[in-house]
């Protein structure tokens, strides 16, 4: 039987993107020779039922990367893993003898499995002695966790996804989940088609996918929410919805915040002037809230991102708790998280302002009690640094060693330039990372080399608490190992093996469910004492469960506080008085610009994964600049030309996209592109370091910039069967493809053809002397064409022009290194630039299928009038349904066109 014939075996696991936390069937090889195995979606998983967005279906492309780190690296050379970890804990234990614990600090990420913060937090905050574990997460949730707690005196999401199809009105606050949690957008959708009735709101200083199934948009003013949500607890007074019973037995404080509001919105005007919206939107909006008792109010990073991300949560949590309108079926304040285990890091304390299992420094007893769980024999006792304040600490010399997992600050924190003054004058920085190659793993002394997707092993908390397993289903790559093995290999060479001999992940699972029960007695929100004595079998069988899981409740629990009883001292919950303020750095005459900044469809965080996949790459290509065309006539811009931002903490590059759905003097630019990728797209260092002063996290939505083309400058294409080294362009970017490379480059005026003859650097005298160049160039246009063979084989290709142009990039890289020679046609083809058979598909919008903007206008024109039936032609949208926003916005442009 040949290998093909095999049976092939399945497993089920979880997608690590979003905090949808999807379950994943991935199909295993039958032989170690077979081709990448295939995803799919878990049908038995309640958080997507089978279906994945166009990032979990991709997954399979991401598994077998050309840049996995395999090996320890110390100082740039290969070592044995006993040798890195004898260089770890030595200068750790070095820095804590010299200079205490505070000098020490792990950044980790909401990409690591639950268990693998767990025994970080431990080893930190009980062995070394330092509460400095902070997380990305800092920059995408702190905010809704400190509005939780503040309100409910727990961090608690009260709903579940079901809870979003089945409520009647739906305002989603500061999301795009149409790009960012596809599948929960997906099935709200669904919901709303089923129930017409249903209400979406969206309120969003931008238009995006997601306000394509919006009854109402509120484009604010950026940073204004709270407003918004200021005027509704008073005009809920007015219109007499409030929920008295619910009040007066379930809270505290609701005067004070309802004055509060009164005074900050005293009416609908001044509140439609302060958001700049229309006094009939808002007429529209509270309207809705009033009819409608089924409301949930969805948030993201839109609400987060901000210098008063918690006040804008808590804002959002009064009119909940006002009328009524929370642990009940379809109603609710549902924070929706980034990463995949945001929520896994929340549960055991991996925060810097967190101790462990939902128990924070200042609760009452509870330092005493995860000393005596842990046996801890150096229990930190305060608050350790967030990450901003973390990183600052590291450039004044207080951190000398950081140990960063999984994340790429080099990315995505602001002001990126603070961030490599931090790390160059850190001592010892050590990154465990599956990528070899990332902004940050570049200014690392020791790289351990991780376990990634597919093979690392233990369990995730989605949005709506439901921990599932993430299985690992396929060997190591290499020598990498998994997070939570090298913190205990590390603990144990500091001394502290009797803590961290774990056996199995199981076991490390088993110890974090036993702390949530520990003394607990329902004083705490979070219990999955039900594990506490979970066998290996029973974990590696584990079904998703939404926390809590208290012991003799094994099938969890769907939605929280229905009996009214929160976690605060007294069981109420509490309103809080909310002023509604602005981001801090307004525009100005000398920065006109604000920017917004968010993510596309296809990728994910800093493309460290995403980036592997060529089909994702498709959709949008390069990093760009959303500008509202009058503000690009003004500035000279035109569509796709290069523009330079510039705030007052950096500068970059990035295409400009002509775009309505940004207002004027607003301009909105994606945050996924490294140094990787672009030589000058960072996106970050334009943003300052300005927190919210109860969260730490970032204003990362928000900076003021200036705009201006950028003169005296060409265009290019590159395709190229090796890598290249552009140092002469002003900007290149390289775009993933399946074979070869393509660069999309900006150069300076006054290139020759000489001059672009010599980017092929590596080239080697051999080579050189056996090229033949193909040549083409028109003075008149000022286009150069060159293509170079070898033994008639096309190794290179350079396309100069003036303007920006639209070349078929996909045609010509399928042309690179084919051993056979090229027909006369061909090269003809090749120095034209587009062959005469093949048809331009234009910009990608589907990306499971590969369908381009110009296939859908073509069969729009010809009498297709409708998604489905483009469908039906050109199977757009009929796989993971990500694009179905885009397709639908083709159907009246093209009739408008031709009308
Ligand atoms: S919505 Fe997409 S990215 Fe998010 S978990 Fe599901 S498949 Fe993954």
């Amino acid at each position: 039987m040949t290998a093909t014939m095999k049976t092939a075996t399945s497993g089920k696991t979880t997608c690590p993107y979003c905090g949808v936390g999807c379950g994943v069937t991935l199909t295993l090889p039958c032989s170690t020779n077979e081709a990448v195995p295939p995803v799919s979606g878990d049908e038995d998983h309640p958080a997507n039922f089978g279906r994945l967005c166009v990032k979990g279906s991709s997954l399979a492309q991401t598994i077998q990367s050309d840049d996995r780190l395999l090996t320890p690296m110390v100082d740039g050379h290969p070592v044995a893993w006993e040798s890195a970890i004898e260089t770890v804990s030595a200068k750790i234990a070095q820095v804590v003898k010299d200079h205490g614990p505070d000098a020490f600090a792990f950044y980790l990420s909401g990409q690591i499995l639950t268990e693998d913060y767990y025994v970080a937090n431990k080893l930190a905050k009980g062995f070394i002695g330092t509460a400095n574990v902070d997380t990305n997460s800092r920059l995408c949730m702190a905010s809704a966790v400190v509005g939780y707690k503040r309100a409910f005196g727990s961090d608690t999401v009260p709903c579940n996804y079901e809870d979003l199809e089945r409520c009647d009105l739906l305002i989603m606050v500061g999301s795009n989940a149409a790009w960012t949690h596809p599948i929960l957008y997906q099935r709200i959708a669904a919901a709303k088609q089923q129930r017409p009735n249903m209400k979406v709101v969206v309120i969003d200083p931008r238009e995006t996918a997601t306000c394509d199934i919006a009854d109402l948009h509120l484009a604010i003013k950026p940073g204004s929410d709270a407003a918004i949500f200021s005027f509704l607890l008073s005009d809920s007074v007015q219109s007499g919805i409030l929920d008295h019973d619910f009040i007066t037995n379930h809270t505290n404080g609701f005067d004070l915040a309802l004055a509060q509001a009164n005074e900050s919105t005293p009416s609908l005007s001044f509140t439609a002037d302060f958001c700049a919206v229309s006094e009939q939107d808002l007429t529209s909006l509270a309207c809705w809230w009033r009819d409608t008792a089924k409301t949930i109010t969805f948030y993201s990073q839109g609400v987060n991102q901000s210098s008063s991300g918690v006040d804008k949560c808590n804002a959002i949590i009064n009119c909940h708790l006002a009328t009524g309108r929370i642990g009940k079926e379809g109603a609710g304040p549902f924070s929706i998280t980034g990463q995949p285990n945001a929520m896994g890091g929340r549960e055991v304390g991996g925060l810097a302002n967190q101790l462990a299992a939902h128990m924070d420094f200042a609760t009452p007893g509870a330092l005493d009690l995860v000393q005596r769980f842990w046996q801890a024999p150096n229990m930190a006792t305060e608050n350790g640094l967030k990450a901003v304040d973390l990183f600052q600490a590291m450039e004044e010399g207080k951190v000398k060693v950081v140990w960063i997992m999984s994340t790429n600050p080099m990315v995505s924190l602001p002001d990126t330039d603070q961030v490599r003054r931090a790390l160059e004058k850190c001592e010892l920085v050590i990154v465990s990372d599956c990528k070899a190659h990332t902004d940050t793993t570049a200014m690392a002394d020791v790289l351990f080399p991780a376990t990634g997707w597919s093979e690392k092993d233990g369990t995730v908390t989605n949005s709506e608490r439901r921990i599932s397993r993430q299985r690992g289903l396929l060997p190591a790559a290499g020598d990498a190992k998994h997070d939570w093995w090298a913190i205990c290999e590390v603990a144990k060479s500091l001394g502290f093996s009797a803590a961290f001999s774990y056996q199995n992940v199981h076991e490390i699972f088993a110890e974090h469910a036993a702390l949530s029960m520990f003394e607990n007695n329902g004083k705490r929100d979070f219990d999955i004492g039900h594990f506490a004595q979970i066998t290996k079998a029973e974990y590696d069988s584990l079904i998703p469960v939404q926390w809590p899981v208290p012991k003799g409740r094994p099938e969890g629990t769907k939605r929280m506080f229905e009996d009214g009883r929160f976690f605060t001292p007294d069981g109420r919950a509490r309103f809080i008085a909310i002023t509604p303020s602005l981001p801090k750095n307004q525009a100005s005459q000398e920065w006109p610009f604000t920017l917004n900044t968010g993510r596309v469809r296809d990728q994910w965080h800093t493309m460290t994964r995403t980036g592997d996949a060529a089909s994702l790459a498709k959709h949008t290509a390069q990093p760009y600049v959303e500008i509202h065309p009058k503000d690009a006539k003004r500035l000279g811009i035109e569509d796709k030309a290069l523009v330079r931002l510039t705030s007052p903490y950096g500068e970059v590059l990035l295409k400009a996209k002509l775009s309505r759905a940004v207002a004027f003097a607003n301009v909105f630019a994606p945050i996924h592109w490294t140094q990787q990728f672009a030589n000058a797209s960072v996106v970050s260092n334009l943003i300052p370091q300005v927190v919210d002063p109860l969260s730490g996290q970032p204003e990362s939505k928000h900076a003021q910039v200036q705009l201006e083309a950028v003169t005296d400058i060409c265009y290019g294409v590159i395709v190229s069967a090796a890598p290249l080294v552009l140092s002469d362009c002003l900007y290149w970017c390289q775009v993933p493809s399946e074979q070869g490379y393509h660069y999309e480059v900006v150069w300076p005026n006054g290139q020759t053809q000489a001059s672009l003859k010599s980017i092929d650097v590596e080239q080697s005298q051999d080579s050189a002397e056996k090229a033949e160049w193909l040549e083409y160039s028109n003075p008149l246009t000022q286009q150069i064409r060159l293509a170079k063979l070898i033994d008639q084989t096309l190794t290179l290709l350079v396309y100069m022009h003036p303007q920006p142009e639209s070349i078929m990039a996909d045609w010509l890289i399928s042309k690179l290194a084919i051993n056979t020679s090229l027909s006369i046609q061909d090269r003809l083809a090749i120095l034209v630039g587009t062959p005469a058979n093949i048809e331009d598909k234009g910009e990608i919008i589907c990306s499971c299928y590969q369908v381009g903007s110009k296939q859908i206008e073509k069969a729009i024109a010809s009498g297709v009038c409708s998604v489905d039936a483009l469908g039906a032609k050109l199977k757009c949208g009929t796989n993971c349904g990500s694009c179905l926003p885009e397709l639908k916005r083709f159907i009246p442009i093209v009739t408008e066109l031709s009308a």
